[in-house]
């Protein structure tokens, strides 16, 4: 199986301020853990595939759209592994197939697509599939189960001197990565979780309690007014902000969550969020397949 490293690498930043200050953070780089199965993707197959294999399955049917990461690096994981993956597709699946879905397809993964009405984990067509792949460990979209929230309380003891921060940021999408980060965040430490998804301010208490709650002895905060465009969608203004982080940084961000979190985090810091004796780590959680669907040329990495 593929195995995590004990530590991940990171990058100590200075960001300049519109004020001639510079921001000081640290972004974590699990983006650099892997080329498919990168960031919290990893963290969140780790326990799943160890219970394909205590429960003698034969392999992992799960879920996403057809930009999925989750879909990407559960895909190889299961190619690596000699075990069978099938990816339950929302909508329609086009020929030709875009990259993540081509890249899923030759790496084993079988695609079945179902209507986006019916794409819900206990629909009955999804059901239906389900039933006739008990051979397999069905592990919802994004990995979001048990196994994956388990597999995400261990990214900050990879992190070298995770307790010196005070702050610690990361995107939100099904909220797993989040709340295994903020499961073993310590007292004096607040986590951040930046959604990707825009939810309206009716839907953000419901968003807070199915997608952000845990057990934990940190503060935790999500904050909703950097979804941008909402989930998945891009601005050019956008794609100008990832340019020039990455030639600020060096560090390359993905147009769904990373990029959107840097944006979240620097204005954050031109509205002085942050007290001078803040630290703050910023969780880059990969992604960067994603990037391939976009026209060679928008980004300069
Ligand atoms: C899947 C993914 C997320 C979202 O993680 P959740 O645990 O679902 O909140 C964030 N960043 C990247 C790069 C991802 O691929």
């Amino acid at each position: 199986m593929q195995t995590i490293p004990l530590t991940i690498a990171y990058h100590n930043i200075k960001w300049p301020l519109e004020n001639g200050l510079f921001f000081p953070f640290t972004v974590a780089r699990l983006d650099l853990l892997h080329p498919v199965i990168s960031g919290n993707k990893s963290f969140k197959l780790k326990y799943n595939l160890l219970k394909v294999l205590e429960e003698k399955k034969e392999g992992i049917i799960t879920m996403g759209g057809a930009y999925s990461n989750h879909l990407c690096a559960t895909a190889f994981a299961c190619y690596q592994q000699g075990l069978s993956s099938v990816g339950i597709i929302r909508g329609e699946v086009m020929e030709p197939l875009n990259n993540t879905l081509a890249f899923c397809k030759a790496h084993g993964m079988q695609l079945l697509p179902v209507n986006r009405a019916d794409y819900d984990s206990y629909s009955k067509a999804v059901n239906f599939i389900k039933e006739q792949y008990r051979h397999l460990l069905f592990v919802p979209e994004g990995g979001n189960n048990y196994e994956g929230f388990l597999g995400c309380t261990e990214i900050l003891a990879a992190v070298p001197e995770a307790d010196s921060y005070t702050h610690i940021l990361c995107s939100m999408g099904t909220g797993t990565t989040f709340k295994g980060i903020a499961a073993a965040a310590k007292a004096h430490q607040t986590v951040i979780g930046i959604p990707a998804l825009k939810i309206k301010e009716t839907e953000q208490e419901l968003f807070l309690q199915q997608h952000a709650h845990v057990k934990t002895e940190a503060t935790t905060k999500v904050l909703f007014q950097f979804a941008g465009a909402g989930y998945a969608r891009t601005t050019q203004e956008q794609f100008n902000f990832m340019n020039l982080f990455y030639t600020k940084t060096g560090i390359p961000t993905d147009i769904v969550y990373t990029g959107k979190l840097m944006q979240a985090v620097t204005a954050l810091a031109e509205q002085s969020f942050f007290y001078e004796s803040c630290s703050v780590l910023l969780i880059h959680s990969g992604g960067l397949q994603g990037n391939n669907s976009l026209p060679a040329g928008t980004l300069l990495f």
